[in-house]
């Protein structure tokens, strides 16, 4: 059975190294949060653990949530409430009997499907009356909000062999994990945020709430127009994430960690980095999203055989 006391484990540190990286005097590290768990990859664990603390503490019986046909967040959330025994109720946000590996994955596991083609305010409303007439605990859009933001930052004062570094790197979704990097006692110099292809006004609400909440913290987006739009996948990235798993056993994912790195590369390769920089990407996880590409796409696949 899961425990917080999971979060304790510290993720594997892998130093990268390329020529582009040591040419410019930068040298790189990957936090690999894909690597604490088989199946319950990445960050999802720590912004969802608080979650079945409260839904412990509550004596809930089951979890909603919501989010599209292959999220990593429902695919997380429904392991989890399998380990923990509790009952699961996943808001796909997609039409009624769209099948996918990741909604077949959290059928085995015991959870049930709810199509909900337009999720919007009002119908978050009626799930979150449902859920408290019926003793489950809701849970927003991706493990948002404090209980998110303090699960992260909690397993990041966990792990102290995190040290000196000039800049931390993550890419962005609702910004939470993020957040929660910035509220956890990590010393570091500047945190960056990568803008996997989301819009722009989620970015500036995200600016805002960093300025006003950790002050003390240095904090960017970076874009860049070949990144592509949020969920889609540029010609040029399958090629550049199997060598990546070839060259450095590194396997990324198409909507985040896969773009975030390619980013990074491209800044080392534009002189963009002062010799001497410390950096640590956060490897989110996210590999069962992978099932969604085109067959072939990728010379690996998950779970990893
Ligand atoms: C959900 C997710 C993110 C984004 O995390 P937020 O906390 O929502 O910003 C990044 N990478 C991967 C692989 C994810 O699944």
């Amino acid at each position: 059975m899961l425990s917080i006391a999971d979060l304790l484990i510290h993720p594997p540190l892998q130093n990268l190294v390329y020529p582009q990286f040591s040419e410019v005097g930068l040298h790189v590290w990957v936090l690999r949060l894909d690597a604490m768990h088989a199946i319950l990859s990445g960050n999802k664990w720590l912004k969802l653990a608080p979650w079945l603390d409260t839904a412990s503490a509550q004596q809930s019986v089951g979890i909603v949530a919501h989010g599209g046909p292959w999220s990593n967040f429902l695919h997380a959330t429904a392991y989890a409430c399998q380990q923990v025994g509790l009952a699961f109720t996943a808001l796909v946000q997609a039409p009624p009997h769209t099948s996918t590996a990741t909604l077949a994955d959290i059928v085995a596991w015991g959870g049930q499907l709810v199509f909900e083609p337009a999720f919007n305010a009002q119908r978050q409303q009626h799930w979150g009356q449902w859920a408290a007439q019926n003793g489950h605990l809701y849970i927003p859009m991706g493990g948002d909000g404090p209980e998110g933001v303090q699960g992260v930052a909690k397993a990041f004062n966990n792990w102290p062999h995190l040290q000196n570094f000039s800049q931390v790197w993550c890419a962005l979704g609702t910004g939470t994990t993020c957040l929660g990097i910035a509220a956890s006692k990590l010393a570091f110099g500047q945190l960056v945020g990568v803008n996997v292809g989301l819009n722009q006004r989620h970015y500036l609400s995200l600016l805002a709430t960093m300025a006003q909440q950790y002050p003390h913290r240095q904090f960017k987006i970076l874009d860049h127009p070949n990144l592509g739009r949020f969920g889609k996948m540029p010609a040029y990235l399958p090629p550049l994430m199997n060598n990546w798993a070839e060259t450095h056993h590194l396997h990324t994912d198409a909507v985040y960690t896969a773009k975030a790195f390619y980013l990074l590369q491209q800044m080392a390769e534009a002189g963009s980095f002062e010799a001497g920089t410390r950096l640590l990407l956060i490897h989110t996880g996210g590999l069962q999203g992978n099932r969604s590409l085109p067959p072939g796409s990728l010379s690996y696949s998950w779970p990893a055989s």
